[in-house]
């Protein structure tokens, strides 16, 4: 098919829930993409923090497969081999006690609300539920995600939407100290994504934990974008020096499949006991089998390397001085960068895509997720399209 038949087709008979930008895409190598006529396309977006392992990566494609012909699904009333391995793993390299599987990031967000109330109903009874959320912050679009998200956009159409949901500024410790005894969780993102790529004060975030712990409300980190390697280290936890009680994680847990969890620490290990919790699909084992490709990828030190790699693309974009652009702020490869005041950064969005350079806007700034295999001439590739457009 062509470009053109691909959007009149999708255009046709899928719902209109995205604003999709024109552009279709066939198949990819590296972390470039390439549309049915054979355009490439630079991919600083790696389908939403996603495709961590960019496209056509032999090893995770041979896993995938190798696992499928041997078996896709067995259910979770069995045990199989590929989400056992991959929850070791996580445990093993994060400290955390062990895993839930699940499908999707509002899903696993969905578990830590559930694993919170659950911990609270069973040691203090009825009426201690309410979960603090942070303004800008965002977390799913199932109903109770949406209610957590902190910003006042979402929380239209779908009424009534679900009790128990409170928000606070983002480092604003005296917003949490003042809430009261009905309270028995904190979920927050450490690196807003969707809000603007606002990282967290550490000071806040060391704050919050302590509070945490003095009143028994249990510390959930919303590691959905920010996980699994994203921001330089497995889990943007570890680099803030933090122990939280759970954790989500999804998006590129499994390299592009899709697949997603919470990691609980060993008080919560017993939360959720038979019959509490479940998901039919989860820790499917061809996604699991490429979760654990992804993490034979992310070693120590590729994991530097991302680090490097997010400060080379930093300090290059501010280097350009393009007129629609201010200071860029992030972790790891996950960057965002200011829109100044005149431009919009939809407006920019369109005209790199049109011009081969695949971007996200993310609050009123522009918001870049390369693959985190992205070589420097692909990054090269990508600034030399932004300064011939934006310059
Ligand atoms: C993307 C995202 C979600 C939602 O994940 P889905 O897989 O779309 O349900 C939740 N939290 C954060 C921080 C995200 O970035």
């Amino acid at each position: 098919m062509t470009s053109q038949e691909i959007l009149s087709l999708t255009d046709r008979y899928i719902m209109h829930t995205y604003g999709r930008f024109p552009v279709a895409i066939d198949h990819g190598k590296g972390a470039t993409l390439y549309d049915p006529e054979g355009n490439a396309y630079i991919d600083f977006t790696s389908g939403i923090g996603v495709s961590d392992l960019g496209y056509g990566n032999h090893a995770w494609a041979d896993a995938i497969a190798r696992q499928a012909q041997r078996l896709g699904h067995a259910s979770n009333l069995f045990c199989t081999e590929p989400p056992a391995r991959l929850a070791e793993i996580l445990c093993k390299r994060t400290g955390m006690s062990c895993v839930f599987f699940a499908n999707g990031g509002g899903e696993a967000n969905e578990g830590l609300i559930k694993l919170a109330r659950k911990y609270s109903f069973d040691r203090y009874g009825k009426g201690r539920s309410a979960i603090v959320t942070l303004n800008n912050s965002f977390h799913g679009r199932t109903i109770t995600t949406l209610t957590a998200t902190g910003q006042e956009v979402f929380h239209n159409y779908f009424f009534p939407f679900t009790e128990g949901f409170r928000y606070a500024d983002a480092n604003d410790l005296s917003a949490l100290e003042a809430q009261g005894d009905d309270v028995c969780a904190v979920l927050m993102e450490l690196v807003q994504g969707e809000g603007g790529v606002l990282p967290l004060d550490r000071d806040y975030v060391h704050a919050v934990a302590k509070l945490c712990a003095e009143r028994d409300w249990l510390l959930l980190i919303d590691e959905v974008q920010t996980g699994v390697g994203r921001t330089g280290s497995l889990f943007a936890f570890q680099q803030y020096g933090i122990a939280p009680d759970a954790v989500s994680f999804a998006k590129g847990i499994a390299g592009g499949l899709p697949m997603s969890g919470i990691l609980a620490n060993e008080k919560c290990r017993d939360v959720l006991g038979p019959g509490t919790h479940a998901t039919t699909f989860g820790g499917n084992p061809v996604c699991a089998a490429a979760g654990l490709v992804v993490q034979e990828t992310l070693t120590d030190a590729f994991l530097e390397d991302v680090q490097a790699k997010g400060t080379y693309l930093r300090n290059q974009i501010e280097a350009l001085k393009l007129p629609c652009f201010g200071a860029t702020r992030g972790l790891g490869l996950m960057i965002g960068i200011e829109v100044k005041d005149g431009y919009t950064n939809k407006a920019i969005a369109n005209r790199l895509i049109e011009n081969g350079l695949l971007v996200l806007t993310a609050g009123p700034g522009m918001r870049l997720l390369p693959p985190l295999v992205i070589s420097k001439k692909e990054m090269d590739q990508g600034l030399e399209i932004m300064a011939k457009v934006l310059g």
